[in-house]
C-alpha cells in the first residue's frame, strides 16, 4: 500500500520562513475579464461606475469597453435617468450583449433529467424536464441521453446546436471538474470516465462537468441568495446528500477537486450500507433511497418494489401525516441524522449562511423545528448568533440553472482570460 504518513524533522532555519508563493501563482484575472464580469453582474451599469468598482482609471475602462464592444460581447444601451420624464436626455449604459452566445445547462440524476438554455446575459430562453428510470448506464448510453436532452431543449428555444457556444453538465458522484473526469457516479456503470472530453467530441461543443451539489451552489452564487455573499454553504438533499461550498465568491471543491462529500462523512461506525460501498455514511440515513429502504422494511412494503422511489416517498409522507408512528419515526430518525451532519458543517466551516436546497424539501421533516433545534444543540456554544439557515425549494430546475452558470463561467474565461490567438474557437 502507498505510504501516506511521512515523518519530518525540525525545519532548517537557514532556508527562510513563510509560504513559498511563486510569483503570480494566483494570477490576477485580466482587467478586461474583471470589467466584463462587473458589467454582467450589474445588468446595466456605466463606465464610470465600473472604474469606481474596480478602482482603476476611467480611461482604462473606456479602452477595454471599446474592445469588448468591438468583440461583440458588450453593448451600449440607452436608458433614462431615474426620476426623469420621458423628455430627459438618454443615458448610455453598458450591458452584456445577450445574443452574443447561448449555452445549455443539463442535470442528469438517477431519476430525472433537466435542461435549460440561457443567453450570454444569463436570461432563460427555454427549459425542459423529463423523468428517467434509475439505472447505471455505460458512457455511450449516457452520451446518447445527453445528446437527446440537449437537442430537445435547444429545439424548444427555437435554436439549433450550431447556435450554442458551450454546455455545462451536472451529475451525482465524484466529479473532477477541472479534469473533466467522473471518477464514480451512480448514473454510470463505469468508473473514471473522461465525460467532459467525450461530450465535447460527441456534440462538438466545449463541455464543462461538475458534481451536482456544486452546481446547486453555483445557482445560488449566480442567481440566488449567494450573489451578495462571499462565503456560504449549500446542502442539497434529494436522491443523495450533497454539499457545495463557496469561499471568496468561488466554489471550493477541495484542493484535489473532490472534497465536500458531506453525504459520505461517517455518522455511525459499521452503520447502514451506503451506495458508495462503505458503511455509516450520512447519506445512508438521510437520502430518499435510505427512507425508501426503511419504509419497505418497517412498513412491510415489499410489494412496492415496482414503484418509483418518488411514489413510495409520497406514500410514506402521507402515512406520517396521517399519524402512522412507524412512518413518523422514519422521518424523525432521518431528521436527527441530518441535524448531526449540519451541525458538523457549522462546526467545521462556520458559515454565515447555510442554505438547504433541493426539489424534495417539501418533506417537512427535513427542516422541521425539531431538526433545527437538534442541530443548534450540537453546534458549539460560542455566545455568537448561529448561522442563518435558509430553505430553498427551487424545484427541479435549480441544478440545470447552475449547470448553465458553469457553462457561462467557463465560456467567459475562454473568451476573456486567454490571449485571442489562444482561443480555440
Ligand atoms: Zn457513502
Amino acid at each position: 500500500m502507498r505510504r501516506q504518513v511521512r515523518k519530518r524533522s525540525a525545519p532548517d532555519s537557514t532556508v527562510g520562513c513563510g509560504p513559498l508563493i511563486p510569483p503570480l501563482v494566483e494570477s490576477a484575472r485580466p482587467l478586461r475579464q474583471q470589467v466584463f464580469e462587473r458589467v454582467r453582474a450589474a445588468g446595466l451599469t456605466a463606465r464610470v461606475q465600473v472604474a469606481r468598482d474596480l478602482s482603476v482609471s476611467p480611461a482604462s475602462v473606456t479602452t477595454i469597453v471599446s474592445e469588448l464592444i468591438e468583440a461583440g460581447l458588450v453593448e451600449e444601451v440607452a436608458t433614462r435617468r431615474e426620476g426623469e420624464s420621458g423628455r430627459g436626455r438618454p443615458v448610455v449604459a453598458l450591458g452584456v450583449r445577450a445574443a452574443a452566445h447561448r449555452v445549455v445547462g443539463l442535470k442528469i440524476s438517477d431519476r430525472d433529467l433537466s435542461a435549460v438554455v440561457m443567453d450570454f446575459a444569463g436570461h432563460l430562453l427555454a427549459e425542459h424536464h423529463e423523468e428517467r428510470s434509475p439505472e447505471a448506464l455505460p458512457p455511450d448510453r449516457i452520451l446518447g441521453l445527453i445528446e437527446t436532452l440537449l437537442d430537445r431543449v435547444t429545439t424548444k428555444a427555437g435554436l439549433t446546436r450550431q447556435d450554442l457556444s458551450a454546455v455545462g453538465i451536472g451529475l451525482p458522484g465524484y466529479v473532477d471538474s477541472a479534469g473533466g473526469r467522473v471518477l464514480w457516479s451512480s448514473i454510470l456503470s463505469e468508473r473514471n470516465v473522461p465525460l467532459g472530453r467525450l461530450v465535447t467530441e460527441r456534440l462538438g461543443l466545449p463541455a464543462q462537468i461538475d458534481n451536482d451539489a456544486n452546481l446547486c451552489a453555483m445557482a445560488e452564487l449566480w442567481f440566488g441568495a449567494g450573489r451578495r455573499l462571499s462565503d456560504f454553504v449549500v446542502v442539497t438533499i434529494e436522491h443523495g446528500l450533497g454539499m457545495g461550498m463557496v469561499t471568496n465568491h468561488r466554489i471550493f471543491r477541495g484542493a484535489r477537486g473532490i472534497g465536500m462529500e458531506l453525504g459520505h462523512t461517517k455518522v455511525q461506525l459499521d452503520g447502514a450500507l451506503c451506495r458508495c460501498g462503505q458503511r455509516g455514511c450520512l447519506e445512508a440515513y438521510v437520502a430518499d433511497y435510505a427512507l425508501a429502504r426503511e419504509a419497505t422494511t418497517a412498513l412491510n412494503w415489499t410489494h412496492r418494489q415496482t414503484q418509483s422511489t418518488a411514489v413510495l416517498l409520497e406514500s410514506l409522507h402521507d402515512h406520517a401525516k396521517a399519524g402512522n408512528q412507524a412512518a413518523r419515526s422514519i422521518f424523525r430518525r432521518a431528521g436527527r441524522y441530518l441535524a448531526v451532519g449540519l451541525a458538523n458543517v457549522v462546526n467545521l466551516v462556520d458559515p454565515p449562511l447555510l442554505i438547504l436546497a433541493g426539489a424534495r424539501l417539501r418533506f417537512d421533516y427535513l427542516y422541521a423545528e425539531e431538526t433545527l433545534a437538534e442541530m443548534n444543540a450540537l453546534v458549539l456554544e460560542t455566545g455568537r448568533p448561529l448561522p442563518e439557515i435558509e430553505i430553498h425549494a427551487w424545484g427541479e430546475m435549480l441544478w440545470a440553472h447552475g449547470a448553465a452558470a458553469l457553462a457561462l463561467s467557463a465560456l467567459g474565461e475562454r473568451l476573456l482570460a486567454l490571449p485571442r490567438e489562444g482561443v480555440a474557437q
